[in-house]
This record gives C-alpha cells, structure tokens and sequence, in this order.
C-alpha cells in the first residue's frame, strides 16, 4: 500500500473578465471548488491509478473539512482525517484573470496544525506501507516524523520538497528521506544552482545522493525528468504532448511513481510510467480533475 502524509486544502476559484482595483468590488464570471493540497492531489492520483492509498491529513472543524472528506471519499481514496479543533481547513482562494492568469491566497489553516504527535494514532498505517509519500506543505517536524514511522516498518519514503524548503534543508533533514523528487527550482533552492539540461539534472541527482539518500529524481517539466538511485542513473525525455494546463503535473508525477513502485516496479520503469502519467495529466484543465486513471495511462504507454 502507498500512504501519503501532507496537505489537504479545499480550493476556490473566480474567474474574473477583468481584474479589481484596491477597494472595488467585481462581478465574478463563474466559479468552481475542488479539492487540492498536494498531499490530497497525490493521493488522488494514486488512487486513480489504483494503488491502494490512504491519505492523513489534517482538516479544521468547519464545514470545509466534511467538503474535503465527501471529495477524497468521491476519488475512493481512503482518508485518516485529524480534525483540528480552533483552525480552519486549508483554503486557496484562486483568483483567474481575463488572460488566464492568476493570484493566489493560501491559508494553510488545519495542514500548519497538523504536529508530530497526531500521527500516533497512525502508526500502524505508516509501519505496513510499501511507499510512504511526504512534500512540504505540512511542519517539516510533522513529515520528519512520518518518515521515522514508515521506516520503522521499512517502507521506502519519497519526499516531494514543494513548495521549496527555504531556509535549503541540511544534510541530516534530507538523510531522513530514501528518494527526494524535486523539479528544476526546487532542485535549485537545495542545491544552489538550477538544472537548465537534463544532463545537468542527472549530475544534480548523483550530487543530492551525496546527502545520504538512496534516490534523487529531478523533474524538468517538458524536458522530462533525470535520477539516479542505487547503482543506476539516467535521463528520460518526456513524451511530447499537446499541454494545456501543467499545474498538478508534479503532484501526478509523484503519485504515479509511488504507485508503480508499491507495485514492485523497478525504478527506471516506474519512473517512465510516472511520467507518462504526468504528460497525460497536461493535457487535461484542473488538478484532482486532470489526473489520469491506469486504463488512460495504459493506452498511452505501453513499456
Ligand atoms: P512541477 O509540476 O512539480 O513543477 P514539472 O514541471 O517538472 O514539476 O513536471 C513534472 C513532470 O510532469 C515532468 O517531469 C514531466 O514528466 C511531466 N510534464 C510536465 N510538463 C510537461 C509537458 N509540457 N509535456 C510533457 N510532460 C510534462
């Protein structure tokens, strides 16, 4: 089984014909929510493309939390919700303007709550994972510990460090993750200089693995991705598709390569299945909506 440790967030979106001054008040065209988090998008996308997921995660008392469950539960994910007393839960208030573009306002809400201790009751989930899936949404304490609990039962724990760790993490925060998958600027606030080539993320890899982990694998959008784990590295370059909306690209990426290797895949093949599965959710508008079930990513690819 995959278990994914991180944030849930409900998302709210206005799309806007034009954008307000400070102090004006606009007609909103149309909105829409869904659910999103990174930790919710990953586990998401593993579900669809059936592993057997379970997501814990932290929500507030409000009604968005009973939003965010009914969401994950429409997806089949399995959740082991912490209800956070005092707090909201996490909340994107997204803000689409006429050309497309967007601000964002995050209030992390139940996600920065979420402490060490509330994975107690969770250590069990942890302890008879295969793959435990963590990013950098929730306290990096809350995924440290999560790490140390996965461990314990010898699953392999795959840090997704978005957003950006700022300040970069040291040595011994990074040595507490197997695989760290960064994409190209989160590779760069870690190692002090962006890859631009793929050949430049492959040497980026091997130089995260001198933190003491067993895999780094560094995305590089439509370039594709490059890692190095074991005895092995390489570049694999994405499969060329029509790309009409990235965001969620990582998030699938990440789902996808917990799956295949929960499954007993070989890293270079899951790799290769993961960004398949990531290419295809470009295509599509939307996070949780984007994400690609396995018989789409079957037909798409096939090793
Ligand atoms: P993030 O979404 O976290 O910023 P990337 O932009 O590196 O990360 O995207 C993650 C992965 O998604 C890439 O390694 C690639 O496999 C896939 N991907 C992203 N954008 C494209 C694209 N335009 N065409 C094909 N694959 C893409």
């Amino acid at each position: 089984p995959v278990t994914v440790v991180g944030s849930i967030n409900i998302d709210l979106f206005s799309y806007l014909d034009r954008w307000p001054k400070i102090g004006e008040t606009v007609m909103v065209r149309e909105t829409a929510n869904t659910l999103g988090g990174k930790g919710a998008n990953q586990a998401v996308a593993a579900t669809k493309l059936r592993a057997n997921a379970t997501m814990i995660g932290a929500v507030g008392e409000d009604g968005f939390g009973r939003v965010a469950a009914d969401q994950l539960a429409a997806f089949n994910v399995t959740a082991d919700l912490i209800e956070k007393r005092d707090c909201g839960t996490g909340m994107a208030f997204i803000d689409v303007g006429p050309e497309g573009d967007n601000i964002i306002r995050l209030a992390s809400g139940a996600n920065g709550q979420m402490q060490p201790e509330d994975l107690g009751p969770h250590s069990n989930q942890l302890n008879q994972s295969g793959v435990v899936l963590l990013q950098n949404e929730i306290n990096l304490e809350t995924s440290l510990k999560a790490a140390e609990l996965a461990r314990g039962g010898g699953a392999l724990v795959i840090m997704d460090p978005a957003p950006a760790p700022h300040p970069a993490w040291t040595k011994d925060v990074i040595a507490a993750f197997d695989v760290l998958t960064p994409n190209a600027s989160e590779a760069g606030a870690i190692l002090g200089a962006t890859p631009e080539t793929l050949e430049e993320a492959r040497d980026g890899a091997r130089h995260l693995r001198t933190f003491g982990l067993s895999g780094a694998i560094i995305t590089l959008g439509e370039k594709g991705v490059a890692w190095s784990f074991g005895d092995e590295d390489g570049v694999e370059p994405a499969p060329s598709v029509t790309a009409i909306d990235t965001v969620a690209a990582g998030d699938c990426f990440n789902g996808a390569l917990a799956t295949a290797l929960s499954e007993g895949a070989l890293m270079r093949s899951a790799i290769r299945f993961a960004m398949h599965a990531a290419a295809l959710a470009t295509t599509r508008k939307g996070a949780s909506a984007s994400l690609p079930t396995r018989d789409e990513v079957d037909r798409f690819y096939a090793p």
